[in-house]
């Protein structure tokens, strides 16, 4: 019998060389796809996260707003983007983070959290880590308390989950790629 992460698991599909040569792209589609896979997925975390005294759901930019926006709809949340730079049309702060090769920022309205709510951030997937250490110090900035970081994958090997259990916030994944 698979377990429930190992039952998503199965689901996720690799892409070699995509989008550039070297890269294993770890696809959620599948998972999504299938109304029983996406279900378990999403109980995964409601389970994980139900009384657990959380006011917000934030989603990271663009498959975090998938699995972040029904969580938080299941646990009635609300629910707030992180987003990529230039989307967000009232006022924002920002973030900014390294790539390989030059940088990139997240963004989010400066009204999106209010200082001392409780804060569960949450991602489709963890490489560097990054993109999941940017949104949380922004969280960090608007007042908010992240009180754990959330992904569908960790690629451990990347240790992207240390760097951002080095900002204080504990992680969890369902699937984790050694
Ligand atoms: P990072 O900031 O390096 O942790 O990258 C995380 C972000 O990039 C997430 O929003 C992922 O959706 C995306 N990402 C990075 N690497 C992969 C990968 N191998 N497969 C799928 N998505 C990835």
């Amino acid at each position: 019998m698979l377990s429930n992460a190992e039952f998503v698991r199965d689901r996720i599909r690799t892409v070699p060389d995509w989008p550039k040569p070297g890269v294993m792209f770890r696809d959620i589609t599948p998972v999504l796809q299938e109304p029983r896979s996406f279900r378990v997925l999403v109980d995964i975390f409601v389970h994980r996260y139900m009384n657990q005294g959380l006011d917000l759901i934030a989603g990271i930019d663009a498959r975090g707003f998938i699995v972040g926006s029904v969580l938080a709809y299941e646990l009635n949340l609300g629910f707030v983007p992180v987003r990529k730079r230039g989307k967000l049309p009232y006022t924002t702060v920002a973030e900014e983070y390294q790539l390989e090769y030059g940088s990139a920022a997240v963004e989010m309205h400066t009204d999106a959290v209010q200082a001392g709510q409780k804060v569960l951030v949450i991602d489709d997937l963890i490489a560097t880590g990054g993109t999941m250490v940017a949104a949380i110090k922004l969280l960090q900035r608007l007042g908010a308390t992240v009180t754990e970081a959330a992904s569908i994958i960790d690629l451990v090997y990347l240790k992207g989950s240390d760097a951002v259990r080095a900002t204080g916030t504990p992680v969890y994944s369902v699937c984790t790629y050694e």
